[in-house]
């Protein structure tokens, strides 16, 4: 028997058979993600139901020098969380981590295993009549610990912010197998240095978050959604300007939307019908929310009728009903499916600032079909965030070897404008294993010294996640 298996053996001894899947059919759920990507051959899944058995099974990892891969819901896009193909990884998913472990509904906290579904602490804390505002399209997979290690953001965080602003403590298993505890629900905590801070964004590479403890909002009472079909991007911006200062800071979406969205929704759900007599090129989504005795609807009656008096606007559909709202939004959702049915594109979640983003949408737009005419671009995004989700889409006719040269070259120009607009290459999904490469062409040799000097303090064998954000060891 090998040394690998007598360590497996081990371990199974430690978690039991569900808590540890060797066989690779049990195995296939956890070595793709929702594209589609799939990445791999994991030497094993641990699955620990305990914070204990997490920090064990890091601790024997650490002893035998094998790597290993923190996962949550496997939504994220750009590898992070999918094992390499060498069979080396030991992929351990937190997804059996799901407890609430308290709400404090005076505090506005709440605590929580990494593993929960972010779906499922929303509706704890609805309980509560509290809110947890964490919006995004895979909110029924993705985990907190997946949040955090991301900071994820969302559908709202021009209000709420992103996962480092939604969070006060901490659990983490350190890569030796160490638990560092802080779950402090302090809201005001200025001692030092926030070590806390360092894990949001560090896509697993520092560590496993066992726990969190989350920042709540009060639940809004009433919401309202409209959609505007509006004549270009800089009208967009400038509605938004509008809005930002006549909705009385109460607004919590404002989405850019393209036509094409439109059409790739209505074929991804056929039941969604055009909401409007007649196309338009762009479209704005957005929904104001509060929790007093304030009327909503003529606030957004108001700003149409401005929006339209100064041309930005051209048409408007307020719902009437949260279930009408609810159809708005489902074309938001449906257009992601619509894309991902296009096979195999470039996804990019670029930042600009937001007074930049027609210029960029116009010069990005120019240089790509410069480069290919016949190339698909779709732009939409989180235009309180400046965040644009800008991809591009080969020909139809396109056979699927030529497309992975064709895309990087797409991408290697794209990055280059945006280098202009002094943009972020990864404004949500963070870099993983897939933007490496164009992450550390942009990293300033100190930036990378500090860095580098980061993770080998957590992490000096290079066994957390290797080869995500900075290169293996
Ligand atoms: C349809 C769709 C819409 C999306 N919309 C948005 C959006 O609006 N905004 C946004 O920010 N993102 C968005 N995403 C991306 C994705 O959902 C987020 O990045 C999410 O936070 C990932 O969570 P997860 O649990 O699925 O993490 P995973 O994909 O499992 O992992 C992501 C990274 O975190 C690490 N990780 C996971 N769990 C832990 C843990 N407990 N401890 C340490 N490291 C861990 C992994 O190793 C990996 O590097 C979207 C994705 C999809 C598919």
């Amino acid at each position: 028997m090998s040394d690998t298996d007598t360590f497996l053996d081990e371990l199974e001894a430690l978690l039991g058979k569900p808590g540890l899947l060797r066989d690779s059919d049990a195995m296939a759920r956890y070595v793709s993600d929702w594209a589609g990507e799939s990445l791999g051959a994991p030497l094993a899944v641990a699955r620990p139901a305990s914070v204990e058995d997490v920090a064990e099974v890091v601790r024997r990892c650490n002893v035998r020098g094998i790597a290993m891969t923190p996962q949550g819901g496997h939504s994220g896009l750009v590898a992070g969380a999918l094992p390499a193909r060498d069979g080396q990884e030991l992929v351990i998913s937190l997804e059996r981590l799901d407890r609430v472990r308290d709400i404090d509904p005076i505090n506005f906290t709440m605590t929580v295993d990494a593993g929960c579904i972010l779906e499922n602490v929303k509706r704890a804390a609805w309980e509560h009549d509290c809110d947890f505002p964490l919006s995004l399209g895979a909110q029924g997979s993705c985990q907190i610990g997946g949040n955090i290690a991301t900071n994820a953001g969302g559908l709202n965080v021009l209000r709420h912010g992103m996962m480092r602003e939604l969070v006060l403590g901490l659990e983490v298993v350190l890569p030796d197998g160490r638990l560092w505890q802080n779950l402090t629900a302090l809201h005001k905590d200025n001692r030092g240095y926030a070590l806390q801070q360092l894990f949001m964004g560090s896509e697993g590479t520092l560590g496993i978050v066992t726990g969190a403890v989350l920042k709540l909002s009060p639940r809004p009472t009433q919401s309202r959604s409209a959609l505007l079909g509006m004549p270009s991007v800089q009208a967009v911006v400038d509605l938004y300007s509008l809005a930002r200062r006549d909705c009385c800071d109460l607004l919590t979406a404002f989405e850019l939307i393209p036509r094409r969205c439109i059409e790739l929704a209505m074929e991804a759900t056929p039941s969604l019908i055009d909401p409007m007599d007649q196309p338009y090129p762009w479209y704005v989504l957005m929904e104001v929310a509060a929790t007093g005795p304030i009327d909503l609807s003529a606030l957004l009656e108001q700003l149409l009728e401005a929006g339209l008096e100064r041309e930005l606007v051209l048409d408007g559909a307020l719902a009437a009903s949260d279930a009408q709202a609810a159809q708005l939004w489902q074309f938001r959702e449906s257009m992601l499916e619509g894309q991902r049915r296009r096979g195999e594109h470039l996804r990019t979640d670029l930042s600009v600032p937001i007074s930049k983003i027609p210029a960029f949408v116009s010069e990005a737009s120019d240089a790509i079909k410069a480069l290919d005419a016949e190339c698909e671009i779709i732009a939409y995004g989180h235009v309180g965030d400046g965040n644009l989700h800008f991809n591009l889409l080969p020909p139809p006719t396109m056979a699927n070897e030529k497309k992975k040269a064709y895309l990087h070259a797409l991408e290697t120009r794209l990055f280059e404008v945006l280098d202009g607009f002094d943009g972020s290459i990864s404004a949500e999904h963070g870099i993983g294993r897939t933007k490496r490469e164009a992450y550390l062409e942009r990293l300033a040799p100190t930036e990378r010294e500090l860095l580098e000097g980061i993770k080998t303090l957590f992490d000096p064998k290079g066994l957390m996640n290797p080869g995500r954000i900075l290169p293996p060891r």
